[in-house]
């Protein structure tokens, strides 16, 4: 007998796939919801079967109880899946949905309320004598209130909506003066999003890290916890990586959180899966922050490492049966680490993208899992989470299912619109990240600005020149007719068997590489600056958007766009234009450039060819060096150009729309 014959799945996207998987897995049919914007979207054809629901907004879909109550209804469903987000953790519609006779897979209605505000929770957290953050407990309504509340507590203070969620309205008080105005500012924000304007405060954490147990509970007084996740890497209280165990946690550690977390599920009267979520302060002393009351974003990794599936036992719960796991049988084995995709731009201060995919391919690999709800043509809109797919990796240690993640994250090609995912492997590469120092803070001291503080690493910047030189070489080389990449040249002396050099400018680095194929093989000896590696290669049948090469021994995965000898390589987070020549070439470029330097020294020239998309200098502007005069869109990628002295402009040479080669001039400047 299966648990439930059909349920309904109260979501979208990604989780909707994720919980229609384990209901065909265990013989459940599955209704999905749709609105008009994910009409073709892939989950809903995933589905056995799909109602419409309404207009694009949420508020006029997803987010109206009452038309999912009826679809449920009118399909013969049994029980509603809310997944997160939308309604998940709204008790009005669990206690509507009971109601109606279904069964909400999620904890009790009291529950959920209590849990969800963030005030009341604190107040049960306290009770059952679980660390909480030291704050205030009453919500603060003037400005003389705070400021004696916030004596008491010590400052720093964290002003907080007590209705909150997604880090919203949250604000950092680090003296009195400030009070006031942030207080202000919550309680504003607090209404505008949740409706409800009540505002607290407590200590503010300096340097923490963000760790929570993912906790299980039955109706028959069964309580257990699946281990901790970290999620310190995040951005405006956001998270962006998560991992299974973290490394700030010991064996004694996990116990007590553990032993905690279950502490207040149990006095909660909770069912199903809840995150506990703590802060720990670098002394690893940790606080109760607040309990989520539904199956977390994050979930993937600590089935990566648990091996259970907690849909699975969402569902076994929800259907009044006792856990199938004791506290015993849990066994955590090995690290899983997750990476969120968003349709986001990172070097615009992470504003949500849209647009359709235009073309899409997906990461594989040993010991990778992929959570995706896009495909290729998917249009993504603004009326939704930006979340567009997690990639989550497993390793039998940290490094292993980092470098896994790395892998996989090289090979996640999405064309089409912006998304973070070469900003999330440029976290999951920094060297902090690969020595497991985290904090909350991680983003805003390493990613300033979106963007890496350090250099890309040597080497990542040599395998990209590498890999775009290989494409760009076989195929100039060749025969149109056949091709097979050891094919002879046409018309010259040479065949791919010989060596060729070529030099590889990337950024102000200057790569002097030489290729030669063996026949009949697929192996090269490609030799760097003197250094010689082994390369096995696939075929180079075409331009390869994706490539996988093993260097010395080592698979890599790369992704490149091709513009004649401008190869764009996207490796372990390092984005950069590949400039190729041959030395002849090399030569009269090089030669050419001292040309223009003692002759011409007062233009500004375009770096590559492209658009033109901005100017910010006109004639008789004073700029300085450094400062940003114009913006350029090259292979999809905008790009700002700096002026390189200080000076007067004296004539502005393009202008926005135009298009422009590499070297064109843009700006002259005055001599005087
Ligand atoms: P939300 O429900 O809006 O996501 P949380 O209470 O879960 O808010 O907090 C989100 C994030 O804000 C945490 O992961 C942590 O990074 C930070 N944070 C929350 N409370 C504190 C605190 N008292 N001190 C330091 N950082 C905090």
């Amino acid at each position: 007998m299966p648990l439930f014959e059909k349920i309904l799945i109260a979501n979208r996207g990604e989780i909707a796939i994720r919980v229609i998987k384990t209901c065909r897995r265990l013989g459940i049919a599955t209704l999905a919801v749709y609105s008009e914007a994910d009409m073709r979207s892939p989950y809903v054809r995933l589905a056995d079967e799909a109602a419409f629901i309404g207009p694009p907004p949420a508020r006029q879909s997803y987010l109206v109880g009452e038309r999912l109550i009826e679809a449920a209804l009118a399909h013969g469903c049994q029980a509603v899946h809310p997944g997160y987000g939308f309604l998940s953790e709204n008790a009005a519609f669990a206690r509507r949905a009971a109601e109606a006779g279904l069964v909400f897979i999620g904890p009790p209605p009291t529950a959920i309320a209590t849990l969800g505000d963030k005030m009341a929770s604190k107040t049960l957290a306290l009770q059952a004598g679980v660390p909480v953050v030291p704050g205030h407990d009453q919500p603060l309504d003037d400005p003389e209130a705070a400021l004696a509340a916030a004596e008491a507590v010590g400052w720093p203070v964290l002003i907080k909506p007590a209705a909150g969620g997604g880090g919203r309205g949250m604000r950092i008080v680090r003296q009195p003066s400030e009070l006031a105005h942030a207080l202000a500012a919550c309680r504003d924000e607090a209404l505008k999003g949740f409706a409800d304007g009540r505002v607290f405060l407590e200590r503010y954490i300096d340097d923490p890290r963000h760790v929570e147990v993912q906790v299980m509970a039955d109706r028959h007084g069964n309580v257990i916890h699946l281990g901790e996740r970290e999620c310190s890497i995040q951005r405006r209280y956001q998270k962006v990586i998560e991992e299974t165990p973290s490394p700030a946690v010991d064996e004694a550690l996990r116990e007590r959180m553990g032993r905690v977390a279950c502490d207040l599920a149990r006095a909660a009267g909770y069912e199903g899966a809840g995150t506990v979520e703590f802060i720990l302060a670098p002394d690893l002393s940790f606080f109760f922050l607040e309990m989520n009351t539904r199956l977390q974003v994050e979930h993937p990794i600590t089935e990566l490492v648990t091996g259970l599936d907690l849909v699975e036992m969402q569902l076994e719960v929800a259907a009044g049966r006792p856990l199938a796991v004791a506290q015993d049988d849990v066994r955590l084995n090995g690290w899983g680490i997750e990476a969120r995709v968003c349709a986001e731009d990172p070097a615009r201060g992470f504003v949500p993208t849209t647009g359709m995919i235009t073309r899409y391919a997906v990461p594989r690999g040993e010991g990778v899992r992929l959570d995706s709800g896009i495909e290729d043509g998917s249009l993504v809109t603004i009326h939704y989470d930006s979340l567009l797919a997690k990639v989550s990796a497993w390793g039998g240690s940290r490094e292993q299912a980092r470098q896994r993640l790395a892998r996989a994250l090289n090979g996640y090609h999405i064309e089409g619109l912006t998304t973070n995912v070469d900003f999330v492997n440029a976290v999951v590469n920094h060297p902090a990240f690969a020595e497991g120092r985290l904090s909350t803070g991680f983003l805003e001291e390493y990613f300033p600005e979106g963007a890496s503080n350090l250099p890309p690493e040597p080497w990542h910047l040599s395998y990209t020149a590498m890999a775009a030189l290989m494409v760009f070489h076989t195929r100039r080389y060749l025969v149109k007719e056949s091709l097979k990449p050891m094919s002879p040249l046409v018309g010259a002396a040479r065949t791919l068997q010989d060596r060729h050099d070529y030099v590889v400018r990337v950024d102000h680095q200057v790569f002097n590489i030489s290729l030669k194929g063996e026949p009949d093989s697929r192996r090269w000896e490609v030799v760097v600056d003197g250094k010689k590696h082994e390369v096995l290669a696939p075929e180079f049948a075409y331009f390869r958007r994706r490539l996988a090469l093993k260097i010395d021994g080592v698979s890599h995965m790369f992704r490149l766009q091709y513009f004649e000898n401008h190869i764009k390589g996207f490796f372990c987070g390092v984005v950069r234009t590949y400039e190729i020549y041959t030395p002849a070439e090399w030569n009269l470029a090089q030669y050419m450039q001292r040309e223009r330097k003692e002759t011409l020294d007062n233009v500004l020239r375009c770096p590559m060819p492209g658009l033109i998309t901005a100017l910010y200098a006109k004639e008789g502007d004073y700029v300085r060096k450094g400062q940003e005069l114009a913006r350029m869109e090259s292979m999809k990628m905008e790009s700002g150009i700096a002026s390189t002295c200080d000076a007067q402009v004296e004539k502005v040479m393009v202008s926005p729309g135009q298009t422009v080669e590499s070297g064109d001039a843009l700006i002259i400047f005055r001599t005087s």
